[in-house]
């Protein structure tokens, strides 16, 4: 069967314009893939067009009458499909961002191979216009994908905790970063002058030492951009770097003439950027004073914290319990920390007896809570508690003040009143949700670290907050226990 399609596909001409169906059912399929992952009702159905459509357009682009040397392609194939498997397949929830970042990286080099591989075999019978267009999204290609390549590295090495979260500052680092991007674009008019002539496009030493000129400063460009971007605007980097892993691939696209590598380029590049630019708003900051870099770099911040704010009071999960089964509202705050305790199931469980008991219990998400957009709306999801009660920042805050009792598990920054009342907090201005007005706090964690941002937390300090240390799975157990 499968050489049947491949000698009809091979032999006829109807090959290529089969080819370009299914890369237009492949792109429908993944435009419907976007809609439906924007609802948490219609996620799983929008990953399935995603999956469809993925399958689909491998499908095509192997099968196509272009592709004539299939041992090498089952090579760099089957070992990459084999490797990308086991490592989703055991990813923890956690160390997902980590994942996602080490793939856009993988964007980025794709890009820049190609980028190298289009200059030095490009298309042939193509004229001076052509030529110049092509060795423009050579260039474009190249240096998009060495940033995304080097900044994904750094961005995954950070969230991996193998480089500290806070931002590299040095001396004169706007300049240098305006420095590169002028030599950058000076280096490209050199390359694609020299690149083209009236007979179409030269291939020569001088270009290719060119090329990789660019992709050194490039790269470069990227590793300084993200060691400059401090712990609270990690959320902004990651999702800008999933939106230049989409130019990239375009870019890919447009060097290889494939209508599909464009599209789906196209789509991940805009929804990272639109993305980018909630992430922002989420934490009242410009997008420029994101990429300038900085924030979360107030010296002294840190040991201001916890020293003179005197003692914290404790409580045990039996009195958590008492506490939420007399509350009439309780409103539960996820963060980081309940993604590496797991304890989402064992909270579904806890919050169904709650509510079989009468308590109006309901969830506030704010939205760079955990280490990966939407990181708490799957894990909720996964332990199927229900949508409706699960609410956005916006939507909650105002009924904080009302609210009986709040439950803080495993989140830090996200419900710091400093970033509210202390204009020196280094994540002054970020809004957070303002857990500290309702009539009692109780804050599951481990110890009195900090969070991401590296900032100390007032709100343990508050007369109406107790803290309930311990792991947070185990101390959900032990509260159901008491239940
Ligand atoms: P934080 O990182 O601020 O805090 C998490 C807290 O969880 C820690 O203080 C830790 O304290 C506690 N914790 C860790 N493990 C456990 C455990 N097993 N049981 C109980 N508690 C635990 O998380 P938030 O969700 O509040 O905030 C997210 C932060 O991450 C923000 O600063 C955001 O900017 C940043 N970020 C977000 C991204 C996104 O896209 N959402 C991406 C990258 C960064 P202790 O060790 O004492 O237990």
């Amino acid at each position: 069967m499968h050489s049947m399609i491949e000698i009809f596909l091979a032999s006829s001409e109807s090959g290529h314009s089969l080819v370009a169906m299914a890369y237009l059912v492949a792109g429908v399929l993944f435009i419907l893939s976007l809609a439906g992952l924007s609802k948490q009702e219609t996620a799983e159905r929008g990953t399935w067009y995603g999956i469809i459509g993925m399958l689909i357009a491998l499908a095509a682009a192997t099968l196509s009458p272009d592709v004539t040397r299939y041992g090498l392609l089952a090579l760099a194939m089957v070992p990459a499909a084999v490797i990308g498997g086991l490592l989703a397949a055991r990813v923890q929830m956690t160390g997902m961002p980590q994942l996602v970042a080490l793939l856009h990286s993988f964007v980025g080099a794709a890009a820049v191979l190609v980028g190298f591989a289009s200059f030095l075999d490009p298309h042939a019978g193509m004229n001076t216009s052509e030529a110049i267009v092509h060795e423009i999204e050579v260039y474009i290609g190249i240096c998009v994908g060495a940033i995304t390549l080097t900044g994904s590295v750094i961005a995954c090495l950070k969230l991996h905790g193998v480089m500290s979260g806070k931002p590299l500052m040095i001396p004169g680092r706007h300049l240098f970063n305006l420095a590169a991007l002028i030599v950058t674009v000076l280096i490209g008019v050199w390359f694609v002058s020299g690149a083209v002539s009236s007979d179409g496009i030269v291939i020569d030493t001088t270009g290719v030492i060119l090329l990789i000129l660019a992709t050194v400063i490039t790269g470069v460009l990227g590793v300084h951009m993200v060691m400059a971007i401090g712990g609270a605007d990690m959320p902004v980097v990651v999702s800008m770097l999933n939106s230049y892993s989409g130019w990239a691939a375009a870019a890919a696209g447009f060097m290889l003439g494939n209508d599909l590598l464009i599209i789906t380029g196209a789509l991940v590049g805009s929804s990272g950027a639109i993305l980018s630019f909630i992430m922002c708003r989420g934490m009242n900051r410009s997008f420029v004073s994101v990429i300038l870099g900085g924030f979360g770099a107030a010296e002294g911040a840190v040991a201001s914290s916890d020293a003179d704010q005197g003692e914290v009071i404790e409580i045990s999960a039996e009195d958590t319990v008492g506490h939420m089964q007399a509350a009439k509202s309780v409103v539960i705050v996820p963060g980081y920390g309940m993604a590496v305790a797991q304890a989402q199931h064992a909270l579904a469980d806890l919050t169904k007896q709650l509510r079989e008991a009468g308590v109006t219990v309901r969830f506030a998400i704010h939205p760079v809570a955990g280490r990966l957009p939407g990181h708490m709306n799957v894990l909720l999801a996964e332990a199927g508690i229900p949508y409706d009660i699960v609410l956005e920042m916006d939507e909650i805050n105002a009924d904080l003040p009302d609210t009986d009792v709040v439950l803080v598990i495993g989140a830090n920054d996200i419900v710091n009143p400093g970033a509210e009342n202390d204009p020196a907090s280094p994540i002054a201005g970020m809004p957070v949700l303002q857990v500290w007005k309702s009539k009692m706090v109780v804050v599951m964690k481990r110890g009195m670290a900090t969070g991401y941002a590296g900032v100390g937390n007032p709100l343990f300090f508050h007369e109406n907050t107790r803290m309930l240390f311990g792991d947070a799975k185990k101390s959900v157990d032990g509260m159901l226990g008491a239940l």
